[in-house]
């Protein structure tokens, strides 16, 4: 069953087009959580980040930031959150790789995204520990 992504990529169901190449395609969320709310989209199907090659991340990592510049120019944004959901714990709903590009505009979408802060609760060692896996788990 192919995703929602795939049949726009298809078009097999339309959308607000603003970018595509060979690996790329960007399109406007439906949700317009705020104005330009665009959403930065590997053809493949990959399910979550997980699963992409870090040459296609990278490259639609450059093609977000070049939309970052657009959205702010076309809607004078003075600030832009960038967002990807991957696996449903963390809240994904399309299971195709995607960035949000969310421009912001007032302070009353601050909490948009609130991040629980736990620097309290952590001992130097435990900081310590957590990057060692990190680093060990890189190698
Ligand atoms: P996720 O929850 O996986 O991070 O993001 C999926 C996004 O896809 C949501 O923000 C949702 O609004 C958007 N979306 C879902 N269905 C459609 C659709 O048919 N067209 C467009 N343009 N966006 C969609």
């Amino acid at each position: 069953m192919p995703t929602i992504f795939a049949r726009i990529i298809r078009r097999e169901i339309p959308a607000h087009i603003v970018y595509e190449d060979d690996l790329v395609i960007a399109f406007l969320d439906i949700s317009q959580a705020t104005k330009g709310h665009t959403l930065v989209v590997s053809k493949v199907e990959y399910q979550n980040i997980f699963e992409v090659p870090e040459k296609t991340a990278s490259h639609l990592f450059g093609v977000a930031t070049r939309l970052a510049k657009a959205i702010q120019k076309a809607f004078g944004a003075s600030a832009l959150n960038i967002l990807s959901n991957n696996g449903e714990l963390a809240g994904q709903t399309v299971f195709h790789f995607h960035l949000h590009l969310i421009p912001r505009y007032e302070r009353q979408d601050d909490n948009l995204f609130k991040l629980k802060n736990n620097q309290g609760n952590l001992t130097s060692d435990e900081y310590k520990e957590r990057a060692r896996l990190i680093k060990e788990a890189l190698s």
